[in-house]
């Protein structure tokens, strides 16, 4: 007996439904030549796995406050494997053979790239979520500085730990399908990532910048009228502006926009008195290692040096 499922549930954007059936004959699980609409064989579900990096969670919580949708998700997906929802797949991971692996969080370990690699030689797709994954997130801060030296001041026997000195993103170690930016992501780009995947594809990112969305939604804009500086102009948006709807500026979470003009941006803040300490900051914080923030950031960062940097060590900021 076939279901039918409002697609809205998956996506707010789409207006074709899902039908789910239990047929095993149907060795299809989204058919387009269905008047637009998907057949969702609950035999040959796509089989996922989240996975859980160095990170804090957000991420894969973003997912689970999807709250009822998740019952959709879970009749149209096969959700093999999800600790933080209480789901383990015990098996080897190379022995695992999934469909899509979602991934929260960073490299930390040296252990983290083997099982990293295990995770993307059994799986058909890669998703990336948060910044902490995509690029690096707020752990690769020790990227710019004497790691060790952090060890030390921090913990009583940092002997005791191994990790490396550095944090970096999951596509400098394997192949990335799909990078979902955010910190955290929110629920809509996660779930309209899953309706995409019903007809085998993936969506666009959304490169668009903030302030698109902060127009669109009619916000008071923070910098022009509170002289606030915010990184919306330069940072891509998919969080619907929630920020400057709220009187604030954008702290740039969802990572560099398309065709970003830092440098333009950076004089402003300037002229509205920031030191050059201060912008640094601005652009070297939860998304430091991507390109055009780190390139901002460190620009602004040897200012205050009399020697101009020669790496990325020594930003301590
Ligand atoms: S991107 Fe942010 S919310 Fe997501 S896991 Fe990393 S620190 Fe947490
Ligand atoms: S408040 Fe920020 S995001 Fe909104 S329009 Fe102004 S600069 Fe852009
Ligand atoms: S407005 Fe900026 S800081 Fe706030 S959630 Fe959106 S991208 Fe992140």
């Amino acid at each position: 007996m076939a279901q039918r499922i409002p697609a809205q549930i998956l996506s707010q954007h789409s207006d074709a439904d899902v039908t789910v059936t239990s047929n095993a004959a149907t060795d299809a699980y989204a058919d387009t030549t269905n008047n637009g609409k998907a057949n969702v064989d609950t035999n040959t579900r796509l089989k996922v796995a989240v996975h859980k990096f160095a990170s804090c969670d957000g991420c894969q919580l973003a997912f689970l406050n999807a709250g009822a949708d998740l019952l959709t998700v879970n009749r149209l997906f096969d959700i093999r494997h999800f600790a933080e929802a209480g789901l383990l797949d015990n098996r080897p991971l190379i022995e695992r053979d999934i469909d899509v692996a979602i991934i929260e969080g960073s490299v930390c370990t040296a252990e983290d790239i083997q099982r990293l690699q295990q995770i993307r030689d059994s799986s058909q797709r890669l998703i990336t979520i948060g910044a902490c994954a995509t690029s690096g997130g707020i752990q690769a801060l020790r990227n710019m500085a004497d790691a060790q030296q952090w060890l030390a001041e921090i913990y009583a026997r940092p002997e005791s730990l191994s990790s490396l000195d550095t944090a970096t993103p999951i596509s400098q170690h394997v192949k990335v399908d799909l990078e979902l930016w955010g910190c955290p992501v929110n629920t809509e780009q996660l779930l309209h990532a899953l309706r995409n995947l019903l007809w085998h594809s993936l969506p666009e990112n959304n490169k668009d910048k903030v302030c698109m969305e902060c127009k669109r939604a009619g916000n008071i804009c923070v910098m022009v009228t509170e002289n606030k500086p915010c990184l919306g102009p330069v940072t891509q948006g998919s969080c619907g502006a929630i920020c400057p709807h709220h009187g604030r500026d954008c702290y740039g979470c969802y990572g560099p926009a398309e065709n970003t003009n830092t440098d333009s941006l950076s004089q402003r803040f300037s002229g509205f008195g920031l030191l050059p300490e201060e912008i640094a900051r601005k652009f070297l914080l939860i998304n430091s290692q991507s390109k055009p923030f780190l390139e901002e950031g460190k620009k602004w960062h040897n200012q205050l040096t009399s020697q101009p940097q020669t790496s990325d060590k020594g930003l301590r900021l």
